[in-house]
């Protein structure tokens, strides 16, 4: 297959993560390399302990890698201070997690909003964006719900509906579906899917759910910590 013209958004080459514990060295992630290319689902599956969520770290620059080095659209993640990380993250990152992570006093809407504080927007654009997310995820008949009021799918949309509404360029999902049914889980895809095609947002999703391998451009697989395989979608790139 011919290799793509467009640019990677992410690329990791030769990256490691080893961590100390009780005098053990755990290599978390051994030289893996990899790219991510802009619009497109890009999968990470492996099984439970394979690194998974230790390459979303370092992508996301929540850790540091203790050799190698990341690319986050052209820009070597070690060369940001800790501002321009952290800005990175607000603007350019949206994160779901298997746990949703919503706050339980809150209701939706303002779950969605948090994030658009923190960066100080101005409430009228803040407002605008909470209800557009709200909106594209199908959740406006229940913005003022909170966390407990809603179901694990819908907790799970308007976490989605919070990462979307920073407008970011890249979403991580770390085991999105991993406590929902099967197919509650199968909607999430579908939404995080679409993000793809309608907002052009790329989409890396950590997972051992069959489904996201199904639905995925490309499948990055990890055994201990290495890269071992990667496969591409015949229809997905010609
Ligand atoms: P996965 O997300 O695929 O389940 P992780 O990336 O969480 O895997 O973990 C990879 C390996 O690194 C595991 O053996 C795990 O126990 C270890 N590990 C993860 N985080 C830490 C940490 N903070 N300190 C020590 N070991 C860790
Ligand atoms: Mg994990």
């Amino acid at each position: 297959m011919s290799q793509p013209e467009i640019a990677p958004i992410i690329r990791t080459e030769h990256l490691s993560r080893v961590y100390h514990l009780a005098g053990e060295d755990i290599h978390a992630l051994t030289d893996v390399s990899l790219a991510i290319y802009p619009g497109q689902m890009t999968a990470i599956v492996g099984r439970s302990g394979s690194g998974k969520t230790t390459l979303l770290n370092l992508i996301a620059g929540l850790d540091e890698p203790t050799n190698g080095v990341i690319w986050f659209e052209g820009q070597k993640l070690a060369e940001l201070d800790g501002e321009a990380r952290l800005q990175l993250r607000r603007e350019r990152i949206g994160f779901v997690f298997q746990s949703f992570g919503l706050l339980p006093l809150l209701s939706a809407a303002e779950n969605v909003g948090v994030p658009l504080r923190m960066r100080r927007l101005p409430r009228q654009e803040r407002e605008a964006r909470v209800a557009g997310a709200l909106a594209w995820v199908g959740l406006t008949d229940r913005q003022r719900h909170r966390p407990y009021e809603l179901s694990g799918g819908e907790q799970q949309r308007v976490a989605l509906a919070r990462a979307l509404a920073a407008r970011p360029h890249v979403i991580l999902a770390d085991e999105p579906t991993g406590q929902l049914d099967s197919q509650t889980g199968r909607k999430i895809i579908g939404l995080l899917r679409r993000l793809v095609a309608e907002q052009g947002i790329t989409v890396v999703i950590v997972s051992h759910d069959p489904l996201v391998m199904e639905e995925a451009d490309v499948v990055h697989e990890l055994r201990d910590g290495r890269l071992i395989a990667t496969r591409q979608k015949e229809t997905s790139r010609s």
